[in-house]
């Protein structure tokens, strides 16, 4: 495939340099149109379906809690290394995380973490005004997490099975896809299709369905850490 980054012009339009006079016709149309200003923070706009926001921890509606299994992928994957999970054992043996931290400030948004994520328990929404005045606001324990996404879903409406249409491997087979990913996302957003940006409003109003629930509580021992 050959990109083309500037059109073939000829002779006589290089000697008359008509790119200028077509330059200036346009900032003369554009000077009769209607002015667009937002007035934000009181129109805000809508976000991109994919837009990498804030970090949360998706809080699981059945049990209240994050649904993370401190499988450890996302903070294997993080490339920033800004990810640090502890964990130790439930009776039952399965994982129970202690501790998830992340360090926004350190973030790439790349989202790697929500790509990997088994459960759908780690999403970059799409909070995107989330200033601050100190950068310790950044640094994300797991309540500061599973708080962002209660703020989320404050703002969102409806949030049962959530997931960003970027938190699905691109042109990955439905059914190989974790169960908590498999939800109703447009159809742009499905195999070789998926990309990003096309019709994002009718994407924002997709529904889904129910999420599976999250693990269990118990009693713990052992450590993990990220890294
Ligand atoms: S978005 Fe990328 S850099 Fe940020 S926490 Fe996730 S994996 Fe790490
Ligand atoms: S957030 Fe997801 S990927 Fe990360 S440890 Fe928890 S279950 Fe695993």
């Amino acid at each position: 495939m050959q990109i083309q980054y500037k059109a073939p012009r000829n002779w006589l339009q290089t000697l008359l340099q008509t790119e200028i006079a077509q330059g200036m016709a346009l900032t003369l149309r554009r000077m009769f149109n209607r002015p667009i200003t937002r007035q934000y923070p009181e129109e805000k706009p809508v976000v991109a379906a994919g837009f990498r926001g804030r970090h949360a921890l998706v809080r699981d509606a059945a049990t209240g809690e994050s649904r993370c299994v401190a499988c450890m992928r996302c903070a294997r994957v993080c490339p920033s290394h800004c990810i640090r999970i502890r964990w130790s054992r439930a009776s039952d043996n399965s994982r129970v995380v202690d501790a998830y931290n992340i360090d926004a400030l350190r973030c790439i948004f790349c989202g790697y973490c929500a790509e990997v994520c088994p459960v759908n328990a780690i999403v970059l929404t799409e909070v995107y005004a989330y200033a601050a005045n100190g950068r310790s606001a950044f640094k994300f324990d797991k309540q500061a997490l599973l708080d962002n996404w209660d703020d989320f879903a404050a703002q969102k409406g409806d949030m049962q099975g959530y997931v960003n249409p970027l938190c699905r491997p691109r042109n990955m087979p439905e059914g190989a896809l974790a169960h908590a990913k498999r939800v109703a996302v447009d159809a742009e957003w499905r195999g070789a299709e998926q990309w990003v940006g096309k019709n994002h409003r009718a994407t924002h109003a997709q529904g889904a369905e129910p999420n599976p629930s999250a693990p269990g509580h118990g009693q713990a021992h052992q450590d993990g850490a990220a890294q």
